[in-house]
């Protein structure tokens, strides 16, 4: 039907508007080598069913109605709080912008103060590299009392760590592994059983509680008079460590009040290990990689009644009574400047096998000599254990995070794509592993070894070459396969579904035009957003236009096909209200080229909200929906995309249909998991059809009440999709973060149609997957779409013995269909070190890689397990990581002493962050959907993202000069660091705050605000007046440039001193305890110390 017989206005399509430069493509594809699709795309011909389902003329409002819509549904408990409006963050990619960060005045570093000495261990071996310290931190914890105010016989409530009665309830396996990874049944860890698996193992006995911060069961068992009371003759805690033969004197203990016992800090500057070292602290952050890091300027800086640990040990000096000082304990702030400091300059090559590169927070340039760059691999260790008795003994999990199609800064060239014609890419025979610069070729070069299995395979005529003296091919570094740790092979046919070269993907466009999405003003905004978006849709590199169709939907509860095709003077609409039996009522003029039917898309989108103004439907259906695009997907024979823009709980008869089961008593129940699961099956169902299809589905939720994302999110999860949730979404107020999100969305590179592949070198396996993929075998990741933002965790256990000499190798392979169609290989290797001593194992793991892991195992076991099992679990597997470091590593020293590894020296305050985190700790104001949708946000987030969003940043902005336009350097996420005459901004990739002290200067307020008065300014500001002074200019920039570095757009959010508002703003900073019980970094810090010590004992 004509939908609208008078042309409307065309508006100026196609002219980009300013806004999109900032998203624009770079020029992935554009390498060299690079090629076009060696395939003709037929043009689509399908028959044209023969029923036209075309409306009689006139009716040019068509959605029919069901009663009108009670205005109440429209409501929902919006506005009750700014929280939920999560964003995924990035920061690991973007372009070397930041600065390196500077020591506040003042700053006290860690390790300044009482505790946290650092032990220089001479027993360790260093078997590489220049000879480092292998140094940790020791704090004296034990039977402090932790803060003054909490008076041992009453301690707080609410703590994360409950009756140690109920410790030991781990209840079993992971019945529901099908759904996130389906994995075989014997393939998912259960949690709570002991498998050998890290994080498997129940709490092997109730923890005692015994420090004043960590509650007592309910059952009121009696506190262990020990930890607070005085000291008793032969329990003296962390006496100093004279063993340690390091020191060159040791302070003498000091005079501390009954109850407070701590051990005078070992680590009086060290004897330098070399003398060309300095004395000074030798810190490593990564063992014995990297430069050395210098001495300490301020270490000494003062602390009240502490001894100067300065260059000069200082005599003992008696300590007053304290509570244990959050600067003497190990600062993520100070960690990440140190790592800046010392590996920001260098670009990271990665040559070396097994070397750990530079932390995510740092800023630097890779080399690609062999390895796969950080940017598209992480591993928790870069020297794993040779045996699985070791493994299981240090419980580190082994993983790496991978990235496959991560995009670079744009000074580092993308993938080489090598072309080796009809023969297609050179593979061992047996593993099928591809060429790569660790095969070993034999026999003159006539034939090669296989790096991963052994197999002697020849080499073909063609790919022939002669040797040098060394065994190296003499073209090696001609070829990116044999020197390169990335690259790609352009596939051939046998590459493809059914021997054909795949035609270019499309784009659908599915629309809710339900009364919500109309009355909130969505449909309208997002069609004449996309009147211009889409002339940005993704191209490979140089191409004019891009290769992707697209075609369109509306629906509600039945659905609205459009026929775009060019020849049409108007749009056609072909309603289908049979939901239960989905089809495609139209196949030719459904997915067009954007640029032949310009006019006609342009008059569509102009249509659409004028066609549904006055709808009274707020019934929606779901399934049919992914439904309908996954068969249009089919019927043009391609993969694809489906773009839903969806606002409400679909309720309406069809499958699919959900019904309202938020019931928030279920938490800290054993049914608490069923919150997390899928209320039916029928998602799963469809998700497997769609990832057979190459359909990727990318969710945009609108919604104002539960609308059980849980389950509606099981699609995007399962094809590599994202969802994105504005609760509550209003135009005035959301807009620009939704445009935000949808350009970079649709213009962002994706691979369609994948099949990831992980290959080892014999001695070790790939074992579990997490991320947001579909896996019908043990082995095969499959991707109905991958983009440069997700990423694919994978673990690996032994299955023999490694030997240090050959190390073990990862070859990760990704089979994707490109934005052009093109058939393409991508490939990472990447070579790690084997060790048979666990200090090594310890000396080069990376923490915030197995944050990153250790998080997504949580995540997904709270589908399967109570959420306090899990916790549970996270706290039993990291003492037993640090115990064993203590008992196999660690130089023999006091009881009392807890000694971390340097890499690992922020594992408690990290893991901290993870167990007060709103999927395994929700506060009160956490809906459902927020939990459920930062579970599913959590599995496919880059290291980055999952250090950020777990410890934010928080950048106080007026403390340095004015004129200083870098970053400032941030403070540690607790209040204490904040100071009421300042204004912070705070960010975790999702969130942006901005925080204004009550004591602020008015001159500082006028010049942000534009008000006089610190009461005058409007709490819950979401944008700042832009003002014409240095001060505004500044803060503007720096948010703008916080919202570059992420991947999903931070809605800022300002909030005053002592507001209502404060309280989400508090609940991250994650260094102090939480409102909903999670614990502060020093009181679990004690927590952890006690853990280990009873696994010592
Ligand atoms: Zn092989």
């Amino acid at each position: 039907m004509n939908v609208n017989q008078s042309a409307p206005p065309v508006p100026p399509f196609g002219q980009p508007q300013p806004v999109y430069l900032g998203h624009h493509q770079s020029s992935y594809g554009g390498q060299p080598g690079s090629t076009t699709a060696p395939t003709s795309y037929g043009a689509y011909n399908g028959p044209v069913p023969g029923y036209q389902q075309t409306p009689p003329p006139g009716v040019s409002r068509a959605p029919p109605s069901s009663g009108a819509p009670p205005a109440s549904t429209a409501q929902g408990p919006c506005g009750q709080t700014a929280y939920g409006q999560f964003g995924q963050g990035d920061v690991q990619n973007g372009p070397s912008s930041t600065v390196q960060m500077q020591r506040l005045p003042g700053y006290q570093p860690f390790g300044s103060a009482i505790l946290a000495p650092v032990v220089s261990q001479p027993a360790v071996l260093q078997p590489y590299g220049p000879p480092p310290t292998s140094a940790q931190v020791t704090a004296q914890l034990a039977g402090m009392q932790i803060s003054g105010t909490v008076a041992p016989a009453s301690p707080p409530s609410g703590l994360g760590y409950g009756p140690p009665t109920s410790l030991a309830s781990a209840s079993g396996s992971f019945p529901n592994s099908g759904l996130y990874g389906s994995y075989p049944q014997g393939q998912a860890p259960p949690l709570g059983q002991a498998q050998g698996h890290p994080g498997t193992q129940p709490p092997q006995r109730p923890v005692p509680l015994q420090a004043s911060s960590f509650t007592p069961p309910a059952s009121g068992g009696p506190r262990m008079p020990s930890m607070t009371g005085p000291l008793l003759p032969g329990q003296s805690f962390g006496g100093p460590p004279v063993s340690q033969p390091n020191h060159v004197s040791s302070p003498a203990p000091q005079a501390l009040p009954p109850g407070t016992q701590m051990t005078g800090p070992p680590g009086p500057p060290l004897p330098p290990m070399h003398s060309s070292q300095q004395p000074g602290y030798q810190l490593q952050q990564n063992g014995s990689f990297g430069p050395t890091r210098g001495p300490q300027s301020n270490y000494g800086s003062p602390y009240p009644g502490a001894a100067a640990f300065g260059s000069q040990p200082g005599p003992p000096q008696p300590l007053p009574a304290k509570r244990l000082d959050p600067d003497a304990i190990p600062s993520p702030i100070q960690v990440i400047e140190d790592d800046r400091n010392n590996r920001g300059s260098e670009p990271f090559v990665t040559g070396v096998r097994g070397q750990v590169p530079p932390l995510v927070t740092t800023n630097f340039l890779v080399k690609d000599q062999g390895n796969a760059s950080p940017r598209y691999i992480r591993c928790t260790s870069y020297n794993i254990p040779c045996t699985s008795d070791m493994a299981k003994q240090a419980q580190v999990p082994l993983a790496a995070v991978i990235k496959p199609l991560a995009r670079l800064p744009p000074e580092e060239a993308s993938p080489y794509v090598v072309d080796h014609g009809e023969s297609g890419p050179l593979r061992c025979n047996r593993c099928k592993a591809y060429m790569c610069p660790f095969m070993q070729f034999v026999e003159g070069g006539r034939r090669f070894q296989c790096c991963f299995c052994s197999c002697i395979n020849d080499v073909p005529p063609q790919y022939f070459q002669h040797l040098d003296h060394t065994g190296k091919r003499v073209d090696a570094y001609d070829r990116p396969e044999l020197s390169l740790g990335s690259y790609e092979f352009l596939a051939t046919v046998d590459y493809c579904k059914n021997n054909k070269f795949p035609s270019p993907p499309a784009f659908i466009f599915m629309i809710d035009v339900s009364y919500n999405a109309i009355r909130s003003g969505l449909v309208r905004l997002l069609c004449e957003e996309l009147k211009s978006l889409l002339d940005f849709l993704p191209r490979e590199g140089g191409a004019e236009e891009s290769a992707i169709r697209v075609g369109f939907v509306t629906y509600n509860k039945v659905l609205h096909f459009y026929n775009v095709k060019s020849s049409l003077a108007q749009p056609q609409m072909m309603v289908v209200s049979d939901v239960g039996d989905m089809f495609v009522p139209l196949l030719d003029g459904f997915l067009v080229n954007i640029n032949e039917s310009q006019a006609v898309i342009t008059s569509l989108l102009d249509q659409i909200p004028e066609m549904f103004a006055d709808t009274r439907e707020t019934e929606t259906v779901f399934a049919p929906v992914i439904q309908a695009g996954m068969e249009a997907l089919k019927a043009a024979e391609c993969a694809g995309k489906l773009f839903l823009f969806h606002t409400s709980l679909p309720i309406a008869e069809a499958p699919g249909k959900l019904k309202n089961r938020d019931d928030r008593k279920l938490i800290n129940t054993d049914k608490e998991k069923t919150l997390f699961q899928p209320q039916t099956g029928a998602y799963q169902t469809l998700a497997k059809e769609c990832v057979a299809q190459g359909c990727c589905v990318d969710l945009f939720l609108f919604p104002n009440q539960y609308v059980d994302v849980a389950t509606l999110s099981v699609v995007p999860q399962l094809t590599g999709g994202s969802v994105y949730k504005y609760a509550c979404f209003q135009v005035e107020n959301d807009q620009e973060r939704f445009l935000s999100d949808l350009r970079r969305d649709v213009q962002k590179v994706v691979g369609f149609d994948a099949v990831m592949r992980v290959r080892t070198s014999t001695g070790i396996r790939a074992v579990d997957f997490f991320g947001a993929f579909y896996m019908n075998n043990t082995t095969d990741v499959e991707l109905a779409g991958l983009d440069g933002d997700k990423t694919v965790t994978v673990e690996f256990k032994h299955d023999d013995r490694l030997n240090e000499e050959n190390g073990a190798l990862l070859q990760c392979a990704l089979l994707y269909t490109s934005c052009a169609g093109q058939r393409r290989l991508r490939i990472h290797n990447l070579a790690l070190n084997c060790c048979t001593q666990l200090a090594d194992l310890y000396r080069n793991c990376e923490t915030d890689t197995l944050i990153n892991y250790m998080a997504k195992f949580a995540y997904r076991g709270v589908l399967s397990s109570p959420v306090k099992t899990v916790r549970d679990t996270l706290i039993t597997q990291c003492a037993q990581i640090l115990a064993c470091y203590r008992k196999n590593c660690a130089s023999p020293s006091s009881a009392g002493q807890l000694i971390l590894p340097e890499c690992m020296k922020l594992l408690p305050v990290y893991l901290n962050c993870v167990l007060k985190s709103d999927v395994l700790q929700p506060g009160a104001e956490v809906t459902t959907d927020d939990r459920a949708y930062v579970r599913q946000l959590v599995t496919s987030m880059d290291v980055a993202e999952t250090n950020v969003f777990f410890y934010p940043r928080l950048l106080p902005l007026t403390k340095s000069p004015i004129e200083n336009t870098t970053e400032p350097p941030a403070v540690r996420a607790s209040e204490e660091r904040l100071s009421n005459g300042d204004i912070y901004l705070l960010e975790n990739g999702l969130n942006l705050f901005l925080w204004v002290g009550a004591s602020v200067q008015q001159g500082v307020v006028q010049s942000l605000f534009g008000v006089s008065s610190f009461s005058q300014i409007t709490s819950g500001l979401s944008v700042l007046p832009v003002l014409d002074n240095l001060l505004s200019k500044k803060v503007q920039g720096l948010i703008d440039s916080l919202r570059a570095q992420r991947s999903r757009y931070m809605k800022l959010i300002v909030v005053k001193q002592e507001d209502k508002l404060e309280t989400l703003f508090k609940h991250f900073l994650v260094e102090d305890k939480s409102l909903s019980g999670g614990a502060s970094y020093v009181d679990f810090l004690c927590h952890m110390h006690k853990e280990i010590r009873q696994l010592l004992s």
